[in-house]
This record gives C-alpha cells, sequence and structure tokens, in this order.
C-alpha cells in the first residue's frame, strides 16, 4: 500500500485532482495496486483561509508519504512548489516531450526530455531593491551542477533512443555562472564516453526546438532556462494538456503538470487531465523503481497506453482538438483501464 499525497490546487487544479483520484480508485479496485490518497491544501486557497499557502499541516502529511502528487497551484506558486523543492531537496525537473498521436502539434515524430535543475538559479527569490535599481541573486554551484548533469546522463543512458544530452547555457554572457555550468557538465560527459554530448546557447535552443526539434534527446539546464524551454517543447508536440513532469530528489519526489492554474478555463470542464495523469505515470515509474515493484512500472506502462490509445481513437479535450469534457475522458480511461 502506497501513501499519496495530493495537493489539490487553484484554478483547473480541483477538476484534474479529481480526474487524478477517480483514475486512481480504478488503478487500486480493477488493477490490484493500492493506494491511500490524502488530499491536502496548498496554494491560492490555503493562503486565503489559513494565512499560509503552504500550511505545516500539508509539509508534514508529504513528508509521512511515499510520493506527493500535486496538481497546479495559483498566484502564490513560488511559496509552495518552489518551497517544497528547496525543502525536501527534489533537485531534478524532469519533462518529456513526447509526440502522440492526433495532436494539433508542430511535430508528430519527437520524443525528448528536459533535466531541468530544480534548486538554484533565479528561483532561489533572493531579490532586493538597492538604491532606484533591483537585483535578482543567481545561484549556481558546482555541486547542483554536477548532480543535474550525471542526472541528465543517467537518463540518456536508461533510453533507447539516440543516446545524447545537450547542455543548454550562456555562457558568452554568463561568463562566471553558465561558464562554470558548461565547465561542469563537458566533466561529467567525460564518464560517459558512449553518449554524445553537445552544448548549446539558450536563444539557439529556443530556434531549434522549433526547427529541428528531432535532433533532440536529453536536454540538460539550468533552473529559468527549463522553465520556459519546458514550455516550449510541450507546446512542439502538443500543447501544455499533455506535458507532465517529475521533481525528484534522491530520497523523495513530487509529480506535477508543467503549466500551471489555467485560471481563464477553470471550473469549464474542459481542461485536459492528461498532464496530471501522465504525471501519475511517472510517479508508477519513480515508485516502482524505488521499491523494486514491477507491477508498479506495469501499471503506468497501461495508463500511459490508455491515454494514448484514446487519443489516438479521437476522444480528446477541446485544447487538442477534441469535444470531450474532463469529467468524460477522464470516465474513458477509467473504462478502458
Ligand atoms: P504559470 O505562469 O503558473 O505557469 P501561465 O499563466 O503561464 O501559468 P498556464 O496556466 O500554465 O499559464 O497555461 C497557459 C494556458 O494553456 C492556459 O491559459 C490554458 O488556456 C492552457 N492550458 C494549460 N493547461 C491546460 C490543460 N490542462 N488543459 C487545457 N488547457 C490548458
Amino acid at each position: 500500500m502506497y501513501k499519496i499525497s495530493l495537493i489539490t490546487g487553484d484554478g483547473i487544479g480541483p477538476e484534474l485532482s479529481e480526474s487524478a483520484i477517480s483514475v486512481l480508485n480504478t488503478i487500486h479496485d480493477k488493477l490490484d495496486l493500492k493506494f491511500d490518497v490524502t488530499q491536502l491544501s496548498a496554494g491560492d486557497k490555503a493562503l486565503s483561509e489559513t494565512g499560509k499557502a503552504l500550511p505545516d499541516e500539508t509539509v508534514e502529511s508529504i513528508k509521512q508519504s511515499d510520493a506527493c502528487l500535486k496538481a497546479p497551484v495559483g498566484e502564490s506558486a513560488a511559496d509552495v512548489i518552489v518551497v517544497l523543492r528547496r525543502m525536501l531537496d527534489l533537485y531534478a525537473n524532469i519533462r518529456p516531450a513526447k509526440s502522440y498521436p492526433h495532436m494539433p502539434a508542430l511535430r508528430d515524430d519527437i520524443d525528448m526530455v528536459i533535466v531541468r535543475e530544480n534548486t538554484e538559479d533565479l528561483y532561489i527569490g533572493k531579490e532586493f531593491s538597492l538604491g532606484n535599481s533591483s537585483v535578482a541573486l543567481r545561484i549556481i554551484s558546482e555541486k547542483a551542477s554536477k548532480r543535474i548533469a550525471k542526472y541528465a546522463f543517467e537518463t540518456a543512458k536508461q533510453r533507447d533512443s539516440v543516446r545524447k544530452v545537450t547542455c543548454v547555457h550562456k555562457s558568452n554572457v554568463m561568463r562566471v555562472t553558465d561558464g562554470m555550468f558548461a565547465r561542469v557538465c563537458g566533466e561529467v560527459a567525460r564518464d560517459y564516453p558512449d553518449i554524445s554530448f553537445e552544448e548549446m546557447y539558450v536563444d539557439a535552443c529556443a530556434m531549434n526546438l522549433i526547427r529541428q526539434p528531432e535532433r533532440f534527446d536529453v536536454v540538460v539546464t539550468t533552473n529559468l532556462f527549463g522553465d520556459i524551454l519546458s514550455d516550449e517543447s510541450s507546446q512542439v508536440v502538443g500543447g501544455l494538456g499533455m506535458a507532465p513532469a517529475a521533481n525528484i530528489g534522491d530520497k523523495f519526489a513530487l509529480f506535477e503538470p508543467v503549466h500551471g492554474a489555467a485560471f481563464d478555463i477553470a471550473g469549464q470542464n474542459i481542461a485536459n487531465p492528461s498532464s496530471f495523469l501522465l504525471s501519475i505515470k511517472m510517479m508508477f515509474d519513480w515508485l516502482g523503481n524505488k521499491h523494486n515493484d514491477a507491477k508498479c512500472i506495469e501499471v503506468g506502462q497501461k495508463l500511459e497506453s490508455t491515454i494514448f490509445d484514446l487519443v489516438k481513437s479521437g476522444v480528446k479535450t477541446k485544447d487538442i482538438g477534441g469535444t470531450s469534457s474532463t469529467v468524460e475522458f477522464t470516465k474513458q480511461i477509467a473504462d478502458n483501464l
């Protein structure tokens, strides 16, 4: 029995969470993989109700669980997810961009993953005013650069695709911070002679994600660049509604969609739950590997192929060119599992 903590979030978060619970219940009942899901509050609603975007009880409950699922939260996201990433040392943010059939996508032949450093860079939130200027600290450490580079090469090693790591930075301008990041990635690359390695400036990478996305396999980059490039790569393969993410540390992991709370479509029953359901698939992979639980990995594969087949059959939400509601799409997934 796995203990799963679930932050239900803001905007479309509660709708995605209902979908996730329904699919997890189906897996629990039909596929005999046992979970105990605890719903937790964090985000804008928690802030207005309790005065804290990340209440202490939520943190405690997350720490007691085997893994955390987090639906998107709103304006207070930095006080929730950025804090959790640093508090739990979830240093690797894994954001796959994979083509699915019949997508309103730029490309239908892409299978790449962005490995984003998750604990440093401008996201440490050290900003202050200095006279009439505003300053933000951009911290890049050798230790964090090394472990994210290693994570990227280990990810490439496990993939049966091209086996290439592209280190994305801007060392021609930020010579000290990105210069070090690039150097460390290059040093780690020497330990993986079977995996090809290249460097690319972030602006060139943004262009190549549109022009030649097939050239990428694993991209490793710093926090802010990874945030921006993963929104772009998800759009290349069909949009944010299909984009999952994993925040992984040595002991714990948290899974969430790439996108935010999407207030523009909240409460309309049109959000695509696939981003969250595919995040659950990533959770199954992680739990399965951690606990040597083949069943868990198998169920994750089944969930992904069920989503794949459903979309292929033309049952899709509005964002990817269909007419199904969130609830209808979820019901189909649960039925087909
Ligand atoms: P943030 O800055 O918190 O990442 P954002 O303002 O950039 O958020 P998102 O919430 O990430 O915006 O989403 C951008 C747009 O993509 C939304 O306004 C919405 O129209 C669309 N979108 C995002 N997620 C989904 C989804 N799961 N299903 C359908 N459309 C979505």
